[in-house]
């Protein structure tokens, strides 16, 4: 039989697990809300560790809500976008020469042919993002290849709508969301030893929480972090 908690408006199903304490969780776009509790522990006892936590639920709910509302870019002169975690300012160049990002401490300069249309401009910033990634990537899988003892076959980046990265343990493949080169580089490494430790334990298992502890210690710091930091408007967006 399927339990839930209510409190007003707001209503939680409860996943029983073997797991020593209760796991509350929200999730973006909609700030959905999943809890999973110890198998032994009495719904009543749940629901006021629940009654606890009311005020950071709503919380959350809230800024997911006014992050979902973030205008989408627009590739105009001043807007600011953020690179490794870091807000820099846009400077647009119109010339007619091959389109171009560069950038320093404080700009991101965008270089287009005059008259260039907005999705083109979007296109190529995707493009030079993905080509910091795939700078930023293959050296902390092999660090971690290492590390872990395991091979990885080949990695991917793809936009994706709720997840930061994916593992396919069998086919020794990872992939990673592009929204990772908003986010502070310490934050891709997070993520990428969260899906290679996938090769050696493929579910969120309490052996999974394990190696994370033994290998990346703060994960739990990590995961907050990413989840706390603004989310792209475009990726959120219905
Ligand atoms: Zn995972």
């Amino acid at each position: 039989m399927s339990e839930t908690i209510k409190f007003g408006d707001l209503e939680i199903p409860v996943a029983r697990k073997s797991v020593k304490n209760v796991h509350l969780s929200v999730y973006p776009p909609h700030g959905k809300v999943t809890l999973v509790a110890p198998n032994g522990t009495r719904l009543e006892v749940v629901r006021a560790y629940v009654a606890t936590k009311l005020a950071w639920i709503k919380a959350q709910q809230r800024r997911m809500k006014e992050q979902a509302r973030e205008t989408p870019r627009i590739f105009v002169e001043r807007e600011s976008h953020h690179i490794w975690g870091r807000r820099r300012l846009l400077s647009v160049v119109e010339k007619d020469e091959k389109p171009s990002v560069r950038m320093d401490h404080r700009r991101l300069i965008l270089t287009v042919r005059p008259k260039t249309p907005t999705p083109k401009r979007n296109d190529i910033m995707q493009e030079w993002h993905r080509s910091l990634l795939h700078e930023a990537i293959p050296p902390l899988i092999a660090k971690w290849e290492r590390k872990l003892r395991v091979k990885t076959s080949a990695y991917f980046l793809q936009r994706m709508k709720t997840r930061w990265g994916g593992c396919n343990p069998k086919a020794k493949t990872l992939r990673f969301n592009t929204e990772l080169i908003k986010k502070p580089k310490d934050l891709l490494e997070y993520v990428v030893v969260h899906e290679m430790i996938h090769l050696l334990e493929p579910r969120h298992s309490e052996r999974f929480m394990a190696l994370m502890t033994e290998h990346y210690p703060s994960w739990q710091e990590a995961r907050a972090e990413l989840n706390a930091l603004p989310l792209a408007s475009e990726i959120w967006r219905e």
